[in-house]
């Protein structure tokens, strides 16, 4: 893994090497960092076989690591948790699991790597971390990636970013009981600054299509709303998903069409039906999105993300109020203010929006989206513009 030269705007990483003095005495060793993500367009498809666009968001997880005296001893601690948590690295899964819930994300990976007949050795650990947690931006897939990363740096391995991704990804479905895709864990890994990564689910072959991120600004507004139901809609959805599959005569819905739903109407029970349309759709749609990326063509961009939006709040249905009203606010500046397209992102029923944005006219959409809805809901939202940025990576400090 590359390395690079400790800048000022790495903060996370200026913060976690000086945690990592004051808490253990002595220097970290290095300094490992990954982002988290937003997804641009392809939702609620990547259990489908699809494919999704995902960029690395410049908000970071830094981990400041070096090796302990005792060789089968790890310690690690997060600015964000009470205690340092202590553990033998031959102790098994056990104790891992009675972990407090943030160190199991940790000590996950490095678990899956002891079983793996990696060999690794006692270390200390000290996280930072500027990506919000539980807002849909992936704060879980940046510490298990920054963490696969700064293990990796301790023992002089290499790894290629998807082979990170997938351990990071059997990690979270282990010992955090998320059965999530592999989007967060593979645009945490691999993203290049300056690119968002077309991913394909089934394969697991990216490519980095370039955004230019002058131009072109992406705006994320947490909604600061979960609402509670989304564990078991998400559950759902995917039944529903895998009963319009056999409906269908395919395996996912990967291998099905807009036109193939049209056509097998009748097979399909109406959810099943709305579920068929809006993933159908969404893959395609995702892919010639990936094009007017290419291209440059914000404007077919942005019209790919709104009508993601409509499909994912009227066919998938799992858009909520407080996301609807902020799509609607920003689309409602559209492109005269600077607004190319909006959209939900991540699970839904709650969480983010995601914008194309006209960089010059950010500060005053950003504005103009917190006064509406805040005043239409009586929340405040959190936004801030983004822009694609490096995936994970190491600092040497000696
Ligand atoms: P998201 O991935 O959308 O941010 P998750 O619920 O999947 O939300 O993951 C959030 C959890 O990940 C937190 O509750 C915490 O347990 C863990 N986590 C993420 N970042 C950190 C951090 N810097 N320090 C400690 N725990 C963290
Ligand atoms: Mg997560």
């Amino acid at each position: 893994m590359a390395t690079t030269v400790l800048s000022p705007i790495s903060s996370p990483a200026i913060k976690a090497a000086h945690a990592f003095r004051d808490r253990f005495g002595r220097a970290a060793q290095a300094v490992a960092l990954a982002p988290g993500r937003v997804n641009l367009i392809g939702e609620h498809v990547d259990y489908c076989g699809g494919f999704v666009l995902p960029m690395a968001i410049d908000r970071y997880t830094a981990i400041a690591v070096a090796p302990s005296a005792d060789p089968t001893a790890v310690r690690v601690g997060s600015g964000m948790a009470e205690a340092v948590c202590s553990f033998t690295l031959s102790g098994g899964r056990g104790p891992i699991m009675a972990a407090p819930a943030w160190a199991r994300y940790v000590l996950g990976v490095v678990q899956l790597m002891i079983e793996a007949g990696e060999g690794v050795t006692g270390f200390d650990a000290w996280i930072e971390s500027n990506v919000p947690l539980g807002a849909g931006l992936s704060s879980s897939a940046a510490l298990e990636v920054a963490t696969a990363t700064a293990v990796d740096a301790l023992h002089g391995r290499a790894r290629e970013p998807m082979q990170a991704a997938a351990l990071c990804q059997r990690a979270e479905h282990a010992f955090a009981g998320v059965p999530c895709g592999i989007m967060d864990q593979a645009a945490s890994a691999s993203a290049r600054a300056g690119h968002a990564v077309l991913l394909d689910c089934r394969s697991g072959d990216t490519e980095h299509v370039p955004l230019d991120g002058a131009s072109a600004g992406v705006l994320i507004a947490n909604t600061n709303v979960k609402h509670a139901l989304s564990d078991g809609a998400y559950a759902k959805r995917r039944a529903d998903c895998k009963r319009a599959a056999e409906a269908l005569g395919v395996e996912l819905l990967r291998d099905a069409t807009p036109a193939l739903v049209e056509d097998r109407r009748a097979a399909l029970d109406g959810l099943a039906y709305r579920r068929a349309r809006h993933v159908t759709a969404e893959i395609e749609r995702t892919v010639r999105a990936a094009g007017h990326l290419r291209r440059g063509d914000w404007t077919s961009f942005g019209r790919c993300m709104d009508n993601s939006h409509a499909s994912l709040r009227d066919d998938f249905e799992v858009s909520c109020t407080e996301l609807d009203t902020m799509v609607d606010i920003a689309q409602q500046i559209g492109t005269t203010g600077g607004v190319y397209g909006s959209r939900m992102t991540g699970g839904g029923f709650g969480g983010c929006t995601v914008s194309l944005v006209q960089v010059e006219q950010a500060d005053a959409i950003t504005q103009q989206l917190h006064q509406a809805y805040e005043s239409q809901t009586g929340i405040t939202p959190d936004i801030f513009l983004t822009r694609p940025a490096r995936g994970a990576h190491v600092l040497n400090l000696k």
